[in-house]
């Protein structure tokens, strides 16, 4: 009996271990109808790149014995693609990289369990840490700290350390990678423009078709499409913005929707770069190129820290993860957020880059979206869906407890220990944004107060009885104690009059 392969169109890792498990004669199949490119409006970016990938790895492969399955405008299921195949080509095994989401695994155990076949899920090689290395290290914890795990993670595989400890002294430079856009006085380098070539040319006009209506702008399109063009983007990253990397990871600037980040989450997230090569990398450049700690130790505890303890969390979570909804928020995702036309300059900065490259950094999804989300009550399967749909290295497993967990707190804990919530003042600390904005960071309460101001004290007066009894939470909860009604009673009003206009 035969076996079968299978590939999602982001399972590209060199070496995804379906390919070593199958014989010259079994069957791979490349699954490019993603359900999810179906079910919400995902952005054309973010389709583009993944069928020009795949089909690029196709051609490279040049694999006997395999099908393609294309996307289209009437997609086929998963299911019965893998019936189809059944039927014309007996099967008793099928090898697939565990999915990058639960419902996808759940479809494959079923379909596999009611045929009878042998479902074989092998470990990602697109990350570090396997999901039995993550229960392992997690065993036994009443709440798991990422802080921990990072450190667990360094140790482990030797990254950064000077013997038992962590070269510098500290474990985490945290706090020096806090300037705000002010404390930036040099030009912020452009991208470099990636070829577009006839493949991709050709996929973008099908996805046009096929998802007319789908989000996002396609003229921009500037995304590395295989291993080695990747790996060109992660070394103009080096070369380029990685010394500015740590000092302004958490600024933000009008008009600069890149600042100093690596733009390299797409590829790592499709296999297109490996974590640990990444790492290693850039652990190098510590040493021979003088590139300041705070950049080396910030970006490598991103990717072996955050990037690996998040996909921990969804898969020690799953199903039930998805559900949670600790502040009981029902409130419409509202339309600005897919046309960028509001008066909050920092809110329309950030759909505005989403729209146009598919991209967003971290701080504007957490501070600016997530934090607005969080701050406005929007329903979390509504926010959940819109960041799943508009980014480019979105999938279930990495944007769930992005957007869940540490941007609205809807876990109710299992990711932070306490809602990253802020007012209009954090924004304006770390960006331009406020200088080009209608509204007065300022001001709570006044005609021009900014929404994130009021916002942020109706949150806190709304969820007090969830959240005052944080310990991380009694220095804000003191001061909310110190306002008098009438002041609060403003601030509810203004919220409540905001809210019921965006709805
Ligand atoms: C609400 C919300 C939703 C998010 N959704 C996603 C998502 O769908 N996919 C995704 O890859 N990241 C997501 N992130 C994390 C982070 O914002 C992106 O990884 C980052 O912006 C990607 O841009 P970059 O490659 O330039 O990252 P850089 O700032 O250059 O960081 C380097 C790398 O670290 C990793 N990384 C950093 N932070 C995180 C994190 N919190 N979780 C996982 N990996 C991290 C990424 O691989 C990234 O490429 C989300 C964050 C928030 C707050
Ligand atoms: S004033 Fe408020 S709404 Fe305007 S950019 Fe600043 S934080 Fe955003």
């Amino acid at each position: 009996m035969k076996s079968l392969g299978l590939i999602f169109p982001d399972q590209l890792s060199k070496n995804n271990l379906v390919y070593e498990n199958l014989n010259k004669d079994d069957t791979l199949l490349y699954f490019e109808p993603v359900q999810t490119f179906y079910d919400i409006p995902h952005h054309k970016q973010k389709i583009i790149f993944l069928i020009s990938s795949l089909r690029k790895l196709i051609s490279s492969h040049n694999r006997e014995n395999s099908l393609h399955k294309k996307i289209s405008k009437q997609p086929p299921k998963l299911k019965d693609t893998l019936k189809e195949i059944l039927q014309e080509n007996k099967f008793n095994k099928l090898y697939v990289t565990k999915p990058s989401d639960f419902q996808t695994l759940k479809d494959l155990m079923f379909f596999c369990q009611i045929h009878s076949i042998e479902l074989i899920v092998l470990k990602d090689t697109k990350f570090i840490c396997s999901n039995e290395d993550f229960q392992s290290w997690s065993a036994g914890k009443k709440s798991l700290i990422q802080e921990f795990f990072y450190r667990w993670i360094r140790k482990k595989y030797s990254i950064l350390m000077d013997g038992d400890k962590p070269i510098g002294g500290k474990w985490n430079l945290d706090k020096d990678n806090r300037k705000g856009a002010s404390a930036i006085n040099e030009e912020i380098p452009d991208r470099n423009n990636i070829k577009t070539d006839e493949l991709i040319v050709d996929v973008m006009v099908e996805v046009n078709e096929i998802f007319k209506d789908s989000f996002g702008d396609i003229d921009n399109f500037n995304w590395a499409t295989t291993h080695d063009e990747a790996l060109k983007q992660m070394s103009w990253f080096y070369k380029v913005y990685f010394k500015n990397f740590g000092s302004y990871q958490d600024a933000m600037k009008s008009d600069e929707p890149f600042m100093f980040h690596s733009l390299l989450s797409a590829y790592l997230n499709a296999g297109l770069l490996d974590p640990m090569e990444c790492v290693v990398e850039a652990e190098k450049l510590y040493s021979t190129e003088n590139i300041p700690l705070n950049s080396v130790e910030g970006f490598i505890r991103q990717i072996i820290g955050w990037r690996e303890f998040i996909r921990g969390i969804y898969w020690s979570n799953m199903p039930h993860y998805k559900e949670l909804n600790y502040f009981e928020n029902s409130r419409n995702l509202p339309e600005f957020f897919w046309s960028g036309n509001t008066d909050m300059h920092c809110i329309q900065q950030s759909v505005d880059s989403t729209r146009k490259y598919a991209y967003a950094h971290h701080i504007q999804r957490l501070m600016v979206t997530g934090n607005f989300a969080m701050l406005a009550g929007i329903s979390p399967s509504q926010i959940c869906d819109w960041y799943l749909a508009v980014y480019i290295d979105a999938y279930e497993w990495v944007e769930l407890p992005n957007t869940l967990g540490m941007a609205t707190f809807s876990d109710g804990g299992v990711v932070g220990s306490k809602p990253y919530a802020a007012s209009g003042k954090y924004i304006n600390r770390m960006s331009n944004y406020c200088k080009s904005c209608k509204y007065n960071p300022k001001n709570t309460t006044e005609d021009d107060a900014c929404p994130f101001n009021y916002l942020y004290w109706n949150f806190l007066i709304k969820n007090e009885a969830k959240l005052s009894s944080n310990p991380r939470m009694g220095l804000i909860y003191n001061t909310l104690s110190k306002f008098k009604d009438p002041f609060k009673e403003k601030v509810k009003r203004k919220s409540e009059i905001f809210l019921k206009e965006i709805s």
